[in-house]
């Protein structure tokens, strides 16, 4: 716990000692040593067993519930770069962590070397104290860096498809802007997640794709006034979809824009000059497209607005998304509205529409936007069946490999905005093209002829 949320470092830092061997350790003449510090010498005797753990504190007091076996000194985790390496008693170095810009309140992973332990560092359930530990599967190698770190040149662009459970919550980043589309079915998740990504404050583009809860809901804590964010500009439909209309949502927007805190667009004429199309430039060099959804369909996933994101160095980095948009709107999109001509459904990577559904996917889409990798967000517990088996069968065919935050945890993709730079993709666990539990073939009639 290199930066603690609620506490002061010195009150606050601790670290978790895994034994990922098959014989238990004793940390007795032990060393820890990390830059500019003087260093520790473990001279009592901590028995680990294999599998096990140990927390060591830099002070006394529990730490999420946990008594440390030990407190320490001479080592102060620096909140900007450090390192820290575990020498045993013959001086060799048997574990090290290095990190610049860590994330805060958060537990850096513990990347396995041996034979996969039981949960380990970072899996204290959140209790008192520093409430955005997340549990995660350890036995997965993860780099946690690439899904914490902001952009770290002006020009990178990151992407992060967040876990949040059933529902979209996407957070885009470049050269300083911010821009958020959906927040997800609930604000306490939504929150963590911005906590712990250090979200700045003010918030250059917030879009809200359709009038449903599993994508509005988390955006409250934006508008917390407590929580003190600015936020430039918004996107909604404005359709009077009853979920919305009974949520605090609208009074909260109409407030801001009242006041002309917020400007406030209608995705039905996003630039408010009657053109489809409006873009937003982040100032990294990224451009957002915002497209108007179908007009006037009585479906609100139908009413989804599409969106093309397009990095700083075009040919390394586009990404189709157009929340949970059904069959109807994606053959719009490709037909009615000549999006395929401008600004172009080409995309390196697709947000799965709804949430991996089979009416969000059809092959004339995919021939259109044309992804090399798929993204879907959604619970691995959900009602609905997602990921549907035809969905999934869909991406194969097409010969698209899928990442889901259900079985993968938070997607990012990090694109330097270099000419030639690429994409990365990380998620937190697990591989590509998984399964989850709620899967099923669906027989809803839109899909009859999948
Ligand atoms: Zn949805």
């Amino acid at each position: 716990m290199i930066d603690p949320v609620t506490v002061a470092d010195e009150r606050g830092e601790w670290m978790e000692i895994a034994n990922v061997g098959t014989v238990a350790a004793d940390l007795a003449g032990w060393s820890f040593r990390s830059a500019n510090d003087a260093g520790f010498l473990v001279h009592s005797s901590i028995v680990v067993p294999p599998g096990g753990t140990v927390l060591l504190a830099r002070a006394p007091g529990a730490v999420n519930g946990a008594q440390p076996a030990l407190v320490y000194y001479g080592i102060a985790l620096s909140n900007r770069s450090d390192w820290l390496v575990l020498r045993d008693p013959d001086g060799k170095t048997r574990d090290s962590v290095a990190w610049s810009a860590p994330p805060r309140g958060t537990a850096l992973v513990h990347h396995a070397i041996g034979p996969a332990p039981a949960p380990v560092a970072g899996d204290i359930p959140a209790r008192a104290g520093d409430t955005s530990i997340r549990a995660r599967d350890t036995s997965v190698r993860v780099d946690a860096r690439a899904t914490y770190s902001p952009p770290l040149t002006n020009r990178e662009l990151v992407v992060r498809v967040l876990d949040v459970g059933q529902g979209d919550a996407i957070l885009i980043q470049n050269g300083g802007s911010t821009v958020i589309v959906d927040g997800g079915p609930e604000r306490r998740t939504y929150a963590r997640w911005l906590e712990e990504l250090r979200v700045p404050d003010t918030i250059d583009a917030v879009i809200l794709t359709h009038a449903h809860g599993d994508h509005f809901t988390g955006l409250r804590e934006l508008f917390r006034s407590r929580n003190g964010r600015v936020i430039r500009a918004f996107w909604w439909n404005g359709d009077q979809a009853t979920p919305l209309s009974q949520s605090h949502l609208p009074d909260s927007v109409a407030a801001r824009a009242r006041r002309g805190a917020m400007l406030l667009h209608d995705t039905d004429d996003p630039c408010g000059d009657g053109r489809p199309l409006c873009t937003i430039a982040l100032k990294g060099g990224a451009l957002l497209h915002i497209l108007r959804p179908l007009p006037n369909s009585r479906l609100e996933n139908d009413r989804s607005v599409a969106l093309k994101l397009v990095g700083p160095d075009s040919a390394s980095f586009t990404m189709w998304l157009a929340g949970d948009a059904q069959h109807d709107a994606i053959d719009w999109f490709g037909g009615g509205a000549g999006y395929a001509r401008t600004p172009g459904m080409h995309a390196d990577v697709l947000k799965a529409d709804h949430h991996g559904s089979c009416d969000g996917v059809d092959d004339r889409y995919l021939d259109l936007v044309h992804p090399s990798l798929v993204i879907a967000s959604l619970g691995a517990a959900n009602d609905y069946g997602h990921m549907h088996a035809q969905a999934k069968a869909a991406y194969t065919r097409h010969g698209i490999p899928w990442y889901r935050t259900d079985q993968n945890g938070t997607v990012t993709l990090r694109s330097p905005g270099t000419a030639g730079g690429g994409y990365t993709v990380t998620v937190e666990r697990g591989t590509k093209n998984a399964s989850g539990p709620s899967d099923r073939k669906s027989y809803q009639p839109d899909c009859a002829a999948m």
